[in-house]
């Protein structure tokens, strides 16, 4: 991982001089940098990692290179100052993600969970998605999302969608490039009132989009959009952006094309699967929404293939994973409470 600022400490340790140095540190960063710290000592590493939670900044990685160790830290927190959307404290488990396939027919250069036209579809499938909406209506879920890689890619996105809408809302996140022959046809037979497409679209012009998306991807999702919205769809657009700028120059497109504020997503890329870039994100950053994959369970989609993000591999009993997730995230609010307690007595 890269960090904005690396440091070298040597055999430095917190009982001889570390301490003065990573107070240094983040007198001159800024929330969100990454600090990286290389270093000789192995006992730095339980120290440092109480420190970090101490001083809430979270320790994001502890590698060994060359027999030399390393660890990366996050100055502070980035929910508001990084551009992450904060949740809005909607219940845990309202809110369901299904990760339909991975595989995807763009290679995205930030995409959070490395699909691509060459990523092993690992598919949830028909009967699996039929189970977890059936489930899923015995538990007071009010939404679900789709996401593929892909999802259009798949032959029964059109069964998978309406057993989903049968249960909740659903809205499924498409790059909007596929929208002709049989998949036109599949789109055409959704519910309306119960199906929303979520269309990413980075810019309002082709450059940037095309820049992380692939070259023609920007036209191409244009016209999906049209597509989509001529075939009476609700459309939401979603932009994934990497500077203050970017997001302020596509709100400003979304007010010319009058787009609803309930229908704009605008998100910073995440620090995970292929981006080499990002907001980097931690568990305790992110307010659950359970997301099933044909891996298992995980804490949020921002991670949904990233073992610090998974939950439980056993999908059923719906009410048990759930359980798990629900059970997790209360954990990390009494350690949290906990930490603070020793950290204000300290
Ligand atoms: S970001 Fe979306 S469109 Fe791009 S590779 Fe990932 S899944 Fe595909």
């Amino acid at each position: 991982m890269k960090a904005d600022i690396d440091l070298e400490i040597g055999r430095k340790t917190f009982a001889s001089g570390l301490l003065p140095e990573l107070i240094a540190v983040l007198r001159r960063s800024r929330p969100g940098d990454l600090v990286a710290l290389v270093g000789d000592e192995e006992s730095v590493g339980p120290e440092l990692e109480t420190w970090c939670r101490f001083t809430g900044n979270p320790l994001l990685e502890a590698t060994v290179e060359k027999g030399r160790r390393r660890w990366v830290f996050r100055c502070g927190a980035v929910a508001a100052a990084g551009g992450v959307p904060a949740e809005d404290g909607r219940p845990v488990g309202t809110r369901l993600w299904l990760y339909t396939n991975f595989d995807c027919n763009l290679h995205c250069d930030y995409c959070c969970v490395r699909s691509s036209p060459t990523a092993p579809r690992r598919e949830l499938g028909l009967p699996r998605i039929q189970r977890i909406a059936r489930e899923a209506a015995e538990l007071a879920v009010k939404e679900i999302f789709l996401t593929g890689g892909e999802p259009f890619l798949l032959e029964d996105i059109g069964e998978i969608l309406a057993a989903c809408a049968a249960t909740a809302p659903t809205t499924v996140l498409t790059n909007g490039m596929l929208f002709t022959g049989r998949r036109e046809e599949t789109l055409r037979a959704l519910p309306r009132d119960r199906v929303v497409l979520q269309i990413s679209l980075d810019s309002a012009t082709p450059e940037l989009h095309d820049r992380h998306r692939g070259p023609g991807t920007w036209a191409r999702t244009r016209e999906g959009i049209q597509r989509a919205r001529a075939f009476g769809f609700r459309v939401r657009l979603a932009a994934t952006v990497s500077t203050d700028a970017d997001a302020e120059q596509f709100r400003q497109f979304l007010d010319e094309e009058k787009i609803a504020p309930e229908d704009r997503v605008i998100r910073r890329v995440a620090l995970r699967g292929v981006a080499t870039a990002g907001v980097a994100l931690v568990r305790a950053d992110l307010v659950p929404e359970v997301t099933i994959t044909a891996d298992g369970v995980y804490w949020h989609p921002v991670g949904a293939e990233d073992a610090d993000l998974l939950v439980t591999r056993d999908i059923f009993p719906l009410s048990e994973s759930f359980a798990a997730v629900r059970e997790a995230f209360e954990r990390e609010g009494e350690h949290a409470h906990k930490l603070a307690r020793i950290f204000n007595c300290a």
